[in-house]
């Protein structure tokens, strides 16, 4: 039984003194009150419905019934009707206090949500420039559905909610996350509260990966729900990270940085402990632990497909919720104990040679500014950190002016001599000399370092971009269109990959995709 769990019944016992029974019926009542938090703590959300609609006819007058009601409509997503029940509630007590407090919060930061609907998800967001998001995000939360349902045995029956918050203050006052865990760590999305939850990208000056998010998120969502909430936090990530990729058909997870991180974790024996990766890797003291926890927990995932096979996944968790203790589940399953286990995990991947590459660096989350005062500092200090050090940051600026006044040859000298002071592989100074290099039409030089930053940055919009510009200016249009569809999914927007796919259609005389092109451009105009 988790912590929560614990306080909700000792609320629940406290909170009986609302109640009207006594002796029996009282006892009664506790146990079946009882049985509902477990049943919400286990992810069986119906079940735990099913109780306490019984229990509201039986006991009408129980405040203990209406703040298990008021917990149940919370996890269906009826905020407010949660929160009118809640009013009924005395709040004498902590527990109550705090529900109520995130169900405010919760009520409040949605309260100008529209709904879309697709098959099998429900799509929570703010009317405006974020509907861009939600034909991207069926697209990969629907390929998910089928792809993951497959592999971990397991298809919801109800309507997955998902929510997708403007920027993250509001995510932080609906999450256990704070804004310190949001940008220290570069959690940008969870899945709690029987949905999942995301800061739009709309909300980062180079937007990010959550595409792919998501769908690692929907994989969380499917194993609390599989295992009744028994899978270890470390598993969890595991296998979440490991299959974050697959709902495209792509099986490798592992980026160049994180395979960086976990070869000089290896190397050095430094690992971030399993039981340290409680009570969230979001908690983790930086970004570079958190690559690091990823890596060896999605290796160790691999690591037990690769003996076990893919079916050992769904095993787990069936056993789980079954309610066998991890470590005897993981013994059914792989034949030996965690122990054992992480020492044959450690010896295989010695045996991998991992690559590293000096000089890469953990990129920072960078959110847009809202011009409240320090936020230019913060920008000042982002771009000095992208940078890698002082020196390639103040030729960077130099670089910046010669290129605003049109001393082309002045500036790529600049952004060259940045790139040399930088000690990391900065894929922004890489960016701005690729871009400069197309000003002058040098397809060459522009492609090869373009090539070079994505092999190290795959996922760098800036680098997708500009080479979508290269093959646009050379009108080799698949190849532009290759790179703008891979660019506007990481950040749906920027206008120019929308134009820019906009006029690739056009000419290749696409007209249904250029429609559809236009009509997602509409929404960020
Ligand atoms: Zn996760």
């Amino acid at each position: 039984m988790n912590r929560l769990l614990k306080q909700i019944l000792m609320v629940g016992g406290t909170l009986a003194l609302l109640s009207a029974f006594h002796g029996f019926a009282r006892a009664d009542l506790q146990a079946e009150v009882t049985e509902g938090y477990l049943l919400i703590d286990q992810w069986r959300f119906e079940e735990a419905d099913a109780v306490t609609q019984k229990l509201l006819k039986r006991y009408p007058n129980s405040g203990d019934v209406h703040f298990l009601n008021a917990r149940v409509e919370f996890y269906k997503g009826n905020y407010e009707k949660a929160w009118k029940i809640l009013e009924t509630v005395d709040d004498q007590y902590h527990t109550v206090r705090e529900f109520k407090t995130l169900v405010s919060n919760t009520r409040e930061a949605t309260s100008v949500f529209v709904t879309q609907e697709s098959e099998h998800f429900t799509f929570h967001y703010i009317d405006g420039p974020d509907q861009v998001l939600i034909p991207y995000a069926i697209e990969a939360l629907e390929k998910s559905y089928q792809v993951l349902g497959k592999i971990l045995g397991y298809f919801p029956k109800q309507k997955v909610r998902v929510e997708i918050y403007p920027d993250r203050i509001p995510f932080a006052r609906i999450s256990p996350l704070t804004l310190k865990d949001i940008v220290t760590s570069g959690t940008v999305a969870l899945c709690k509260y029987n949905r999942i939850m995301m800061i739009s990208p709309g909300s980062l000056v180079r937007g990010y990966n959550w595409m792919d998010t998501l769908s690692h998120e929907y994989t969380h969502y499917l194993l609390s729900s599989k295992s009744y909430n028994n899978a270890p936090l470390w598993l969890h990530e595991g296998i979440a990270k490991y299959l974050e990729t697959r709902w495209r058909q792509e099986a490798d997870y592992m980026t160049p940085i994180m395979e960086t991180i976990l070869a000089d974790g290896l190397a050095n024996d430094y690992m971030v402990a399993l039981e340290d990766m409680m009570p969230s890797l979001a908690k983790l003291k930086n970004a570079e632990d958190v690559q690091l926890a990823y890596a060896e927990v999605a290796t160790m995932v691999d690591y037990m497909v690769q003996q076990n096979g893919e079916t050992v996944l769904a095993q787990l968790a069936a056993s789980l919720a079954e309610g066998t203790p991890f470590e005897m589940a993981l013994e059914d399953a792989v034949g030996k104990g965690l122990n054992e286990f992480q020492i044959d995990w450690k010896k295989h991947m010695d045996g991998r040679q991992l690559k590293t590459i000096p000089g890469l660096t953990v990129l920072k989350f960078r959110f847009k500014n809202h011009r409240s005062p320090g936020e230019n500092d913060s920008a000042k200090e982002a771009a000095l950190q992208e940078a890698g050090n002082q020196r390639a940051h103040d030729l960077t600026m130099l670089g910046d002016i010669l290129k605003s006044r049109q001393y082309i040859p002045a500036a790529i000298i600049e952004y060259k001599k940045a790139i040399d002071a930088s000690k990391m592989l900065s894929p922004i100074l890489n960016n701005k000399l690729a871009g400069t290099y197309l000003l002058q039409k040098d397809y060459t030089q522009s492609e090869a370092l373009l090539r070079k930053s994505l092999n190290y940055y795959p996922q760098f919009a800036t680098t997708l971009t500009h080479l979508g510009e290269l093959f646009y200016m050379k009108k080799d249009y698949a190849a532009a269109e290759e790179f703008f569809q891979k660019a506007v999914r990481i950040n749906p927007f920027n206008p120019l990959v929308h134009s820019r796919l906009i006029n690739i259609y056009a000419a290749l005389g696409q007209t249904k995709k250029k429609e559809q092109q236009g009509v997602l451009y509409s929404y960020i105009k």
